[in-house]
């Protein structure tokens, strides 16, 4: 289990109170609690950067809600996903970082310090570091916000549990909607994949354990259109997109892995984005503001994986780390220019 207790923020500024700049401003800052954000905690911890990791609402990020991380270097037997996380964390508490089980809900990059705004505090930072990952995707059918957290889901780790011996559709093809639907033989009777082509995105491996596990049934070319029930869930209306053909399938819970969108709402205005909503960064992680870099899936729309967003988040506070070295105060920023590719 995760065991992330709160600590106690040291804040920048408090209403009413004066700013008091060199015992409040942070060198670094990093905005998520994900392995892309813990990686670079720890680099910024061993450069002693005084450092603040704000969590947001789920520390230790996308790992927190995976069953098995398999593909993690380091780990031949793979590794529990909160254990990891876990893992990451106390490493980074090692090297004397902070972190904070905290949601941002504002900032500031247009000077240095820059300002990052919580419900309760608002802190300062002469670098941050954007880490605040992606969060699975909706479905936008009717029905899913009707019974979201009362059968319809988007966390196996989480909910599995509840679906012991019940017959449960796991919407996507990609390798969450996969491992997610292995993983959920565990407990229901029956697992059936509806996917809306007819063969899956998912990796060979969890292709293969699928097809041969006896629980897993495939349901090819096909969408759901509606999550149906009373109370809960009881079945979802799907159409199979080759022939029209529209039918029910009953069930008692529905699972969706139908992919992420980046958590960039807000950033917005402040940091370039793609069309997509991706943060856009050159191969240092720096964004389109001087001293503002950005590691993980939320500028990452290709690989998503846990050993490629702890590399950005250690490029990430390396990077930091330099710019403080030659930019140490605000005043030299306009000198700075940074062209995202
Ligand atoms: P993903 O790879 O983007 O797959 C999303 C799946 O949902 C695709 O199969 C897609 O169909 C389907 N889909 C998208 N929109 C849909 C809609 N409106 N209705 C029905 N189906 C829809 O997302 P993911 O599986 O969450 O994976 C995200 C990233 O994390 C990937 O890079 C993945 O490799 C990584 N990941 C890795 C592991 C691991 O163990 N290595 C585990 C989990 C996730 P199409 O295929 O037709 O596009």
């Amino acid at each position: 289990m995760l065991d992330f207790k709160l600590t106690q923020p040291q804040p920048a500024a408090q209403p009413g109170m004066e700013l008091e700049q060199e015992a409040s401003v942070y060198d670094l800052i990093i905005i998520g609690g994900g392995p892309a954000g813990l990686a670079a905690a720890i680099y910024a911890g061993r450069a002693r950067l005084k450092t603040l990791v704000l969590t947001g609402s789920l520390p230790g990020g996308q790992p927190s809600n995976t069953d098995i991380v398999d593909n993690y270097p380091g780990f031949p037997k793979g590794i529990e996903g909160p254990e990891l996380a876990q893992h990451f964390r106390s490493q980074a508490e090692r090297f004397d970082t902070q972190i904070v089980l905290d949601t941002v809900t504002g900032v500031d990059f247009s000077a240095r310090p820059f300002t990052i705004r919580t419900h309760t505090t608002t802190y300062q930072a002469q670098t941050v570091v954007v880490a605040t990952g992606a969060v699975p995707r909706r479905l936008g059918v009717p029905g899913e916000d009707k019974f979201f957290g009362r059968g319809v889901s988007a966390c196996a780790t989480c909910d599995g549990f509840f679906y012991r011996d019940k017959r449960v559709v796991v919407v996507g093809g990609g390798d969450s909607a996969v491992a997610e639907g292995i993983f959920l033989t565990r407990f229901a009777r029956e697992v059936i994949i509806v996917h809306r082509r007819d063969e899956l995105r998912a990796t060979k491996i969890y292709q293969e354990q699928a097809f041969a596990n006896p629980k897993i049934r495939l349901v090819w070319d096909t969408v759901v259109e509606e999550i149906m029930g009373e109370q809960t869930v009881n079945g979802v209306q799907v159409r199979n997109v080759k022939t029209g053909e529209t039918s029910i399938i009953k069930t008692d819970g529905v699972f969706m892995y139908v992919g992420m969108v980046p958590t960039t709402e807000l950033f917005i205005g402040q940091l370039e984005m793609d069309d997509w909503g991706y943060i856009i960064s050159d191969h240092r992680q720096r964004t389109n503001v001087p001293g503002v870099f950005v590691a993980g899936d939320v500028q990452d729309p290709l690989y998503r994986q846990v050993v490629v967003a702890a590399g950005t988040g250690a490029i990430a506070a390396m990077e930091a780390e330099k710019f403080l070295g030659e930019y140490p105060h605000s005043q030299i920023d306009k000198e700075v220019t940074v062209t995202c590719d």
